[in-house]
């Protein structure tokens, strides 16, 4: 039954909430004052900035050179938060911090060996995966134990029970077995306690390890969530919930106390950074609320996301960098055809370029896509025989939802829009910055 839902609990934290030993210790204060004995699980990311720092080892390894130093950086940092939550529980259970160090310590061994597996003769996506994962691994140990030592909680492996295709660095998880799986091993761990496990990654059926895309730890969460029938899941994260912008870039933003998934989906789509585009839809399938709250200010109301209808929202200002833009041209002037756009969209589809914006003119068709070097090259090369193609990286892509006049001058004015476009709803241009 769809609507059927148990009194699970969701906790997602992030990389900010979990970043050392007193960030680890501030989210097991959260957990003890505000889950009260109600079955809980808790889904962590990567500790700070872990994914990108394995993303450079990663790379180095890929192109043989040397990364001892990076990994050595890695190790003393989870080290130092390992340390940091012994030392507060230094006189009441030492056996633990043995086990806490044996276990990051046998990650650290298998990251090491995965390194010395490394080539450049193996797909670069799939070898990605089994580097940049150890971060989420380490992170949900360091938790675990953190809040093993006054609640019995037992550190979950989602890796054989998120089953993902081989779609490497963005795996398409498979419902029906996650579903199976995780209903079959998680409901009796939750009698005992607390359950911590990983944001981002998942597995093939070969075992191999797959990650959900940059940023999926939410989307996780909802998997979990959508699987295991939940009550509801909360994002903890350093701003108050879902605002109408990203206050590291825009000064004033405004709180939205309550929206609807689709007001939020359609933000996500367009880049709003504060929840992951896939989180959205498992939980309006099976009317699961989401709330956005602060892990600085955990009595704070946040953001409540669920089924509601709301008076029209102040507008909601979106900004997402690394854009490009490409523009085709048919190489004997001819206007572009359909044909000439199922040639591309095919080939945008096969070098797995996501498009933000379009934009067809009589003799040239222009896309704008996060902008991926390795991809574009693989595309203009899919593309070469048929089509001039130009394009220009590093742009900004802006979007203001439910805008109005004022929005679009407050926002425009002073720039060069390289590209614009306005629906009923949303205000989009394309700058460089
Ligand atoms: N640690 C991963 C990342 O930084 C996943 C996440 O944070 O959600 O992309
Ligand atoms: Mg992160």
């Amino acid at each position: 039954m769809a609507n059927e839902r148990t009194d699970l609990q969701v906790y997602k934290f992030g990389g900010a909430s979990v970043k050392d030993a007193a960030a680890i210790l501030n989210l097991k204060h959260i957990v003890e004052t505000t889950v009260q004995g109600r079955p809980l699980l808790i889904v962590v990311s990567a500790m700070g900035k872990t994914t990108n720092a394995l993303e450079e080892i990663y790379g180095l390894a890929y192109a043989g050179e040397d990364y001892d130093n990076q990994v050595k950086h890695l190790k003393d940092f989870h080290w130092l938060a390992a340390a940091g939550l012994s030392q507060e529980y230094a006189t009441t259970r030492a056996g633990d911090t043995e086990n806490l160090y044996d276990d990051l310590e046998e990650h650290f061994e298998e990251l090491d060996q995965a390194l010395v597996d490394i080539s450049p003769r193996h797909d670069y996506d799939q070898q990605y995966d089994q580097i940049v994962s150890f971060g989420e691994l380490l992170a949900s140990r360091l938790v675990a134990f953190a809040l093993n030592l006054y609640h019995k909680t037992t550190w979950l492996d989602c890796r054989p029970l998120i089953r993902t295709d081989r779609n490497w660095r963005e795996g398409r998880v498979n419902w029906s077995v996650t579903e199976a799986a995780l209903t079959k091993a998680v409901p009796p761990l939750l009698k005992a306690g607390p359950v911590v496990t990983q944001g981002f990654l998942g597995g093939t059926v070969r075992k191999a390890t797959t990650t959900l895309g940059r940023e999926g730890s939410d989307y996780s969460a909802a998997i979990f969530a959508y699987c295991l029938r939940a009550e509801s899941v909360t994002i903890w994260k350093d701003v108050a919930g879902l605002l109408n912008a990203d206050p590291k870039l825009f000064a004033d933003t405004v709180r939205y106390p309550e929206i609807s998934y689709q007001e939020t989906i359609e933000m996500a789509y367009y880049g709003a950074s504060v929840i992951h585009p896939k989180t959205l839809k498992p939980l309006a399938d099976r009317h699961i609320p989401l709330r956005v709250k602060s892990f600085l200010d955990p009595a704070a109301a946040g953001t409540l996301i669920h089924d509601c209808q709301h008076p029209p929202l102040v507008p909601a200002f979106i900004r997402k960098g690394g854009q490009c833009l490409l523009s085709f041209e048919s190489k004997d002037f001819a206007f572009i055809s359909e044909e000439n756009l199922e040639v591309i969209f095919g080939a945008l589809a096969q070098a797995r370029l996501k498009i933000n914006l379009m934009q067809n003119s009589a003799i040239s068709f222009s896309v704008c896509v996060d902008y991926a070097e390795a991809r574009v090259q693989r595309l203009l090369v899919l593309l070469q025989g048929q089509f001039r193609t130009h394009y220009n990286a590093d742009l900004t892509l802006f979007t203001i939802k439910n805008y109005d006049q004022a929005s679009i001058e407050q926002l425009t004015s002073g720039r060069v829009l390289l590209l614009e476009q306005r629906t009923r709803s949303t205000f989009q241009f394309l700058v460089r910055e």
